[in-house]
């Protein structure tokens, strides 16, 4: 059996409809469909053949898990902050760093279930927050730290930058004894970055 035609594809990029054997050498896997007999990706990636088990599959290029998505759970540092929203620079999504740079919107509606007056005593600049994609129309993802798990997990004091701690109703810098008010998720303080 002459594999040489396919052996070469191995690893490398692939485009949707490209071929990629026949079912008479492999067994078509994901990524791939069959037409005529013929084997053809599905989807952008690196195909892979293996000679073992004979099967071929097309691995996506980029992982669909590393972009956020709706539903998400992601951590990003608070950037331009204003009275009714704050943009977040998110970093991580669930457990994985991010390399892309994506921006997240925090609307002050969107903090809690009770009514929140300004997002001046939910989060500041250069804060830490965990949070939840809600949309992503047009690029832009849309926030929520309605939840106990969500919001601030670490805060740092706007006088001194030092990182507060939570007291029982509001955040105190233990350098310069500042009292700030942020939407704390429960873990505040203890989770790694
Ligand atoms: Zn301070």
């Amino acid at each position: 059996m002459n594999l040489k035609a396919s052996e070469h594809k191995s690893g490398h990029l692939v485009l949707p409809g490209e071929r990629l054997g026949v079912i008479e050498e492999f067994i078509p896997d994901s990524g791939t469909y069959v037409r005529d007999g013929v084997i053809y990706s599905k989807i952008v990636g690196r195909a892979l053949m293996d000679l073992l088990s004979k099967r071929v599959s097309v691995y996506p290029l980029i992982n669909a898990e590393t972009v956020p998505k709706i539903s998400s759970t992601v951590i990003g540092q608070v950037g331009h902050a204003q009275s009714d929203n704050v943009l977040v620079r998110i970093f991580k999504l669930g457990d994985r760093s991010l390399s892309g740079v994506f921006t997240g919107v925090l609307h002050v509606s969107d903090v809690r279930e009770r009514y929140v007056k300004s997002m001046t005593e939910v989060c500041k600049t250069g804060d830490i927050l965990r949070a939840k994609v809600i949309s992503d129309k047009n690029q832009v993802y849309h926030l929520s730290t309605n939840d106990k798990n969500l919001g601030v997990v670490y805060a740092f004091c706007t006088r001194c930058a030092n990182l507060l701690e939570l007291k029982r109703y509001e955040m105190q810098c233990p350098n310069c004894g500042n009292i700030e008010k942020r939407k704390t998720a429960l873990d505040y303080g203890q989770g790694e970055i």
